[in-house]
């Protein structure tokens, strides 16, 4: 039996890195793309392509946006004293939506032992280097409530503790082991206001 053409297990290949998609599923993908009209194929191509070519890190938070600075750093009507750590820059729309008005820092992940995230693929050192040399009122820690989250907040409170910050942690509402991406945003919104120091 003839192997199957080179290209097509190449897209499965490569579909099969992304993340939660096996195998069965990077087949299926890659056959249903073969299967529609090749513009509605190639639309999804360009819209990576254009995703990737507009939108990068921003310089100072790293979250995502089609400017450097991003239009949180730049507007200067935010409440610049005050810097909410986060993992994704995903979780930024979530806080925009509860009307959060201070700025981020997203670290791009949290550590963990199992997957081998150390501190130094993170953006920790930039986030300390920040603290040092801004002006910062409060730096609250909200990683998710699940045991790396924890472990990252514990990391960041003793590296910043000789910041002079005031260095504050999500209040206890958040269920333990749910996610900032999941919780619905009165939980969210509870959790910013009752924010609680960390000694
Ligand atoms: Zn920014």
């Amino acid at each position: 039996m003839a192997a199957r053409d080179r290209t097509i297990e190449t897209l499965i290949e490569r579909l099969s890195r992304l993340p939660g998609v096996g195998p069965k599923t990077a087949e299926r993908l890659a056959f249903h793309l073969l299967r529609v009209e090749r513009d509605e194929a190639l639309a999804l191509a360009h819209a990576i392509e254009a995703v990737r070519a507009a939108v990068k890190n921003c310089s100072i938070c790293f979250q995502l946006d089609a400017s450097d600075p991003c239009g949180v750093c730049g507007d200067e009507t935010r409440e610049r004293d005050m810097l909410l750590v986060i993992e994704d820059p995903r979780e930024v729309a979530r806080f925009e939506d509860i009307g959060y008005r201070g700025v981020y820092h997203v670290l791009q992940g949290r550590l963990s032992p199992v997957e081998g995230v150390r501190p130094e693929d993170l953006t920790i050192a930039q986030l300390l280097q920040r603290v040092e040399q801004g002006s910062f009122r409060e730096v609250c820690l909200a990683t998710n409530p699940d045991l790396e989250g924890e472990g990252t907040a514990q990391l960041l409170a003793e590296k910043l503790a000789a910041s002079g910050a005031k260095v504050t942690r999500l209040a206890r509402g958040l269920p333990a082991g749910s996610s900032i991406a999941q919780v619905s945003s009165s939980i969210l919104s509870d959790a910013i206001e009752g924010r609680r120091p960390l000694s």
